[in-house]
C-alpha cells in the first residue's frame, strides 16, 4: 500500500479528536443535536488547526445516515464518501482558484437542487476571502434567501478580508492556535500507534517547529521519519528545522549571566562556523529570555513556559541568576538585533556586538532606589555648601554658575530656603524649620514629615517635593505639580501609603483622609521655591536627564 501522510492518515474524524478547538467542537454538536445548524458559518484562525477538518466531520454529522448526529458512525456510505472527498452532496471549494463570479454563479446553479442522497447540500469555501468582489456580491444573493438544506462554511486565515455584509450572516468561530502541550499530547499518541521512538526533548521540539499547527507538526514528523527512520534524534530534527540546538542557546545566557564576554563572542563565531542563520538564533534567544522572566513573575509558570519538564528545572535555576530589569533588558537587546538583522550587511558583527552589550549591562536599579540616591546626594552637597560659604550667601553658591546667585536689576530677590532643605538625612541637621506652609499652622504637617523621616528617610524627601493643600480635621492633601509627578506613584506604593498613614494617625491622634493629587499650578509661594530649587541644583537637572522628566514654568 502506498504510504499515506501522517497528516492525512491521522485526520480527526470526529469532533473529540479536534484538538485545540473544544470550544468550537461543542457549540457545532450542540447545534447539531438541537437541530439548530446555520446556514452559513465562518470559520477563522491560523493555517494548520483543523478549520476543514471541523468543516467535514460538521458535513459527516449532517449527512450520516444515523444522523444528523453529533457523533457521525464514520461507517455509513455518506460518512465515507466525505471522508474520502467523493461525496456528491457535501462540495471543497478551494476558494484560492475559483475567485471568478462565474464560479459562484456556477455553484448558485447547483445550491437549487435538493441533496442527492444526504440530507443536507454543504459547500465548504477554503480560503473564502480570495473571492472577487463580484463573487461576493454574488454568493451574498444565495445567503440572503438560503435554500433550507443547504449549509455554507467558509474558512479563512484572514476573516477581515470578508466583507461584513457576508460576515454579518454567519456564524463565526475562531480557532485558536494549538499549545504546544496540546500538540504533543497527540504526537505521543500518533507516535505511539505508529510504534515511532522519539523522547520528550524531541516532541516539544517538533511542537515548537510546528508553531501552533497540528499539520505542521505532522508534517515536520513526516520529513524526520525520512531522514532518520523510526528513531527520531534531535540532531534529525534540528537539521531539517534549522533551529540551532538547546544547550548552545542556554550556554549562551549562561556565558551573558557571568559577564563573559570573550565565551559569549565563541559561541557566536561557533554559530556561523555551523551555518546557522544568526536571525533564527535571536529569535531563540528572545523566546529563552521571555521564558525566564515568565518564571521570574508568575507563580504558576508551567502555564506559559511551554518546555520539557526536566528542562524547565534548569530555566528555573537559570532564571535566579538574573534580575527581572536584567532580563527586560536582554529582551530589549535581541529582539532589536532580530529586527536590524534584516538589513544589515554582515549579521555577525552585529550580534556580536549585541552579544558584548548583553554581557556588559550592570544589574539595574528600581527607580524609587535610584531617586533616594540621588535625594541623598543632593542633600549631601547642600549640607556640604551651607557649611563651607558664609551664613549670608546662599546654599547655592557652590555649585551654580555666578550668573544665577547674582540676580539681575528687576528680578526677584532669592528664594527663601525651602522646608526640604531640613530634612537631609545628616543626623547633625538642625530639624525645626523656620519656612512651614502657611495652611500648616500648628506645624502639624511638619511633625508627619519628621515623623515618617525618622522611619523612612527617602520617603519624607518624596512628600518634601509636594506642597501642602489642604489640612482640615477630616484630611490632608499633598499636591505635585507635572514635573514631579512621578512621586506621586512612589507615594501610591503599598508599604509607603501605610507607613504615611499609621504617622499621620500617631501625629493627629486620629484618622485623616491621606490624599495625593497632580495640581496644574502651585500657590505662588510654594511654585518660587520649587523652580528656585530647580535652577540652583544642578543636581536636579542631573537627575532630571537621567530619569527623563522635566521642569514645567521654572519662572513665574
Ligand atoms: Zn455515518
Amino acid at each position: 500500500m502506498a504510504y499515506q501522510v501522517l497528516a492525512r492518515k491521522w485526520r480527526p474524524q470526529v469532533f473529540e479528536d479536534v484538538i485545540g478547538q473544544t470550544h468550537i467542537a461543542r457549540a457545532l454538536q450542540n447545534a447539531v443535536k438541537a437541530g439548530k445548524v446555520a446556514h452559513a458559518y465562518l470559520f477563522s484562525g491560523p493555517r494548520g488547526v483543523g478549520k476543514t477538518t471541523m468543516a467535514r466531520i460538521l458535513a459527516k454529522a449532517l449527512n450520516c445516515s444515523e444522523g444528523p448526529t453529533p457523533a457521525p458512525c464514520n461507517r455509513c456510505a455518506p460518512c465515507q464518501e466525505i471522508a474520502g472527498g467523493s461525496s456528491v452532496d457535501v462540495l471543497e471549494i478551494d476558494g484560492a482558484s475559483n475567485t471568478s463570479v462565474e464560479d459562484v454563479r456556477e455553484l448558485r446553479e447547483t445550491v437549487k437542487y435538493v441533496p442527492f442522497q444526504g440530507k443536507h447540500k454543504v459547500y465548504i469555501i477554503d480560503e473564502v476571502h480570495m473571492l472577487s468582489n463580484s463573487a461576493f456580491n454574488a454568493l451574498l444573493k444565495t445567503l440572503e434567501e438560503p435554500p433550507p438544506h443547504m449549509v455554507f462554511i467558509f474558512a479563512t486565515t484572514e476573516p477581515h478580508k470578508i466583507p461584513s455584509t457576508i460576515r454579518s450572516r454567519c456564524q463565526h468561530f475562531q480557532f485558536k492556535r494549538i499549545s504546544r502541550r496540546d500538540i504533543v499530547n497527540r504526537l505521543n499518541y500518533i507516535t505511539a500507534q505508529e510504534a515511532i521512538k522519539m523522547g520528550e526533548a524531541e516532541l516539544f521540539l517538533l511542537a515548537k517547529g510546528a508553531d501552533g499547527s497540528m499539520r505542521d507538526a505532522l508534517g515536520l514528523l513526516d520529513q524526520a521519519l525520512a531522514y532518520g527512520g523510526p528513531q527520531v534524534r534531535q540532531e534529525d530534527l534540528l537539521t531539517i528545522m534549522g533551529v540551532v540546538d538547546r544547550p548552545q542557546i542556554l550556554e549562551m545566557i549562561q556565558a551573558i549571566q557571568r559577564k563573559d564576554a570573550s565565551k559569549a563572542m565563541g559561541q557566536v563565531r561557533k554559530l556561523v562556523d555551523q551555518g546557522h542563520d544568526l536571525r533564527q538564533f535571536c529569535h531563540e534567544l528572545v523566546e529563552v529570555v521571555r521564558d525566564l522572566l515568565m518564571l521570574k513573575i508568575s507563580k504558576q509558570p508551567e502555564a506559559l513556559v511551554e518546555c520539557p519538564s526536566e528542562e524547565l528545572e534548569e530555566l528555573k535555576a537559570l532564571s535566579q541568576g538574573f534580575s527581572l530589569e536584567e532580563l527586560q533588558w536582554l529582551f530589549s537587546i535581541f529582539s532589536q538585533t532580530h529586527e536590524e538583522i534584516k538589513n544589515f550587511f554582515y549579521p555577525p558583527f552585529l550580534v556580536e556586538m549585541a552579544v558584548v552589550r548583553a554581557t556588559r549591562i550592570h544589574s539595574v536599579e528600581p527607580l524609587d532606589k535610584i531617586l533616594e540616591k540621588v535625594l541623598t546626594l543632593e542633600k549631601q552637597l547642600q549640607h556640604s555648601a551651607e557649611t563651607i560659604s558664609a551664613p549670608s550667601s546662599t546654599s547655592s553658591s557652590l555649585t551654580s554658575p555666578p550668573s544665577m546667585v547674582q540676580p539681575e536689576v528687576g528680578m526677584s530677590p532669592p528664594p527663601q530656603r525651602s522646608t526640604s532643605d531640613h530634612l537631609g538625612p545628616n543626623p547633625g541637621h538642625n530639624e525645626a524649620s523656620s519656612e512651614v506652609s502657611p495652611l500648616d499652622r500648628s506645624g502639624q504637617w511638619q511633625k508627619v514629615l519628621q515623623g515618617v523621616k525618622e522611619k523612612r528617610p527617602y520617603l519624607a524627601s518624596y512628600l518634601d517635593r509636594g506642597v501642602l493643600m489642604s489640612l482640615t480635621g477630616e484630611e490632608l492633601v499633598i499636591g505635585y505639580p507635572k514635573a514631579s509627578s512621578f512621586f506621586i506613584d512612589l507615594i501610591h506604593k503599598e508599604e509607603n501609603l501605610s507607613l504615611i498613614t499609621s504617622t499621620i494617625q500617631e501625629c493627629f491622634q486620629k484618622t485623616l483622609k491621606f490624599k495625593v493629587l497632580l495640581v496644574e499650578s502651585l500657590p505662588d509661594m510654594e511654585r518660587s521655591v520649587h523652580s528656585s530649587k530647580a535652577d540652583i541644583h544642578p543636581v536636579v537637572k542631573e537627575a532630571l536627564k537621567i530619569l527623563g522628566g522635566e521642569i514645567v514654568d521654572p519662572k513665574p
